[in-house]
């Protein structure tokens, strides 16, 4: 039986990827979350892990006396996370929301672990780092992201990557595509939680609002797949059906379709380079009738352009937009700012000098760091 370990088990993916596990037979070793007790509760006593971590100390010492009936070994802080993500597993699979997810990625990678990756901020951030540390590991990092997953199952059996011409994201528009700028004005945070076609967390389905998440695709397919930005379009697709293409030099191009739910995508990354079973319903085409395409529009949806703009800008300057969404993202979802500042913060993120040569794990904290609170200062 192979082992699995889950870094944010209690979230969105961490949970479905759990049904996955369930039904596709894999031992779970360890599993982590930042402070759901409740939810680790449950998880512990239903896959019995060797180990979890919370990265917050006061829930971790609150699991600690929940669970003293297990034999699971329960850690606390970043290190605890940390620790789970080197344990040795078959697959670490890193669901954890934000840029908390590179150093378990790394430290997961160190110990030969293959990577099943949902957190995209990890290579938005760590691109260069992350990829050169999985080489020199020789592990694999397989895509949970279902755009990605879609061009990774489009690319088996490409022999030569010199016969692809593109990779074509598709993207849902968010709840507020065909919006104007001055519409943008007056959006709630109810109204950006309300996505289209998938359930998920609540950082990501802002994003998705702001079309920040199609950027943050942008940076990751490019890292994922090796591709320059030149070559890779995105396009408005609202339905969700079509999950992302690949087009090659003979034109012909390639797409992963199916109906809009994250297990399809996590069950390739977990059982790749097999398939099996799943407990997703079947796509009926003939119940959507319709299927759309249609141009992003970039300058209503500027975080789009910015993420472009990092990427071809190179070394920390993806990091330091990463830095500026997620705190812009975290104020407007308490409150603090309108959805529209969310584009303001992250284009005045790339305003300031920023390396753009080689860097190290340090360099990208020390840039999350200072943009976070250049991005709160903005708005203080
Ligand atoms: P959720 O918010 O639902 O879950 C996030 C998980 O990370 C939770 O387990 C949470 O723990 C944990 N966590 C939060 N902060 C920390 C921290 N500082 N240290 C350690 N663990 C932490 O997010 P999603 O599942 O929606 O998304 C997870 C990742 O997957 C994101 O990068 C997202 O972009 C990506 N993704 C998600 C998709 C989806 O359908 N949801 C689709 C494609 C990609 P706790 O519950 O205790 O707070
Ligand atoms: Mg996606």
């Amino acid at each position: 039986m192979k082992s699995l370990t889950i870094l944010g088990s209690t979230g969105s993916i961490g949970t479905q990827a759990l049904d996955v596990a369930k039904l596709c037979g894999f031992r779970i070793k360890a599993l982590t979350a930042n402070s759901r007790t409740d939810i680790i509760e449950r998880q512990i006593r239903e896959f019995a892990p060797e180990k979890v971590a919370l990265a917050d100390e006061k829930a971790a010492a609150d699991l600690k006396v929940r669970v003293s009936d297990t034999a699971t070994k329960v850690l606390s802080g970043r290190e605890g996370v940390n620790e789970c993500a080197f344990c040795g597993s078959d697959t670490v699979l890193n669901s954890i929301v934000g840029i908390a997810g590179l150093e378990p990625t790394l430290c997961a990678i160190k110990a030969g672990s293959k990577i099943a990756l949902a957190n995209k901020e990890t290579l938005v951030a760590g691109g260069k780092l992350v990829i050169d540390t999985a080489r020199e590991n020789k592990v694999d990092i397989l895509p949970v992201d279902s755009e990605h997953s879609a061009i990774f199952q489009s690319l088996q059996g490409c022999r030569d990557r010199k016969q692809i011409k593109k990779l074509i994201l598709t993207a849902s528009g968010g709840p507020f595509f065909g919006k104007t700028p001055e519409e943008l004005e007056t959006v709630t945070l109810e109204q950006a939680l309300n996505h289209p076609n998938w359930s998920m967390g609540a950082k990501i389905t802002v994003d998705s609002a702001t079309m920040m998440n199609k950027g943050l695709e942008l940076i990751e397919a490019a890292w994922l797949f090796d591709m320059s930005p030149d070559y890779i379009d995105i396009v408005v697709h609202r339905q969700s059906v079509v999950h992302s293409l690949v087009e090659y030099i003979d034109n012909s191009v390639i797409a992963q379709l199916g109906v809009p739910d994250m297990r399809i995508p996590i069950q390739y990354a977990l059982t790749y380079p097999d398939r099996c079973v799943s407990s997703v319903r079947e796509l009926k085409l003939w119940e959507y009738g319709t299927l759309t395409f249609e141009q992003p529009d970039y300058e209503t949806f500027k975080c789009l352009k910015y993420a472009g703009e990092a990427l071809r800008r190179g070394g920390v300057y993806p990091a330091a937009l990463n830095a500026a969404n997620e705190k812009a993202n975290e104020l407007f979802r308490n409150g603090k700012i309108r959805f529209t500042d969310i584009p303001y913060a992250v284009g005045a993120s790339l305003e300031k000098t920023r390396n753009t040569g080689s860097y190290t794990f340090e360099d990208i904290t020390e840039t999350d760091k200072c943009v976070r609170s250049e991005t709160e200062d903005l708005f203080a």
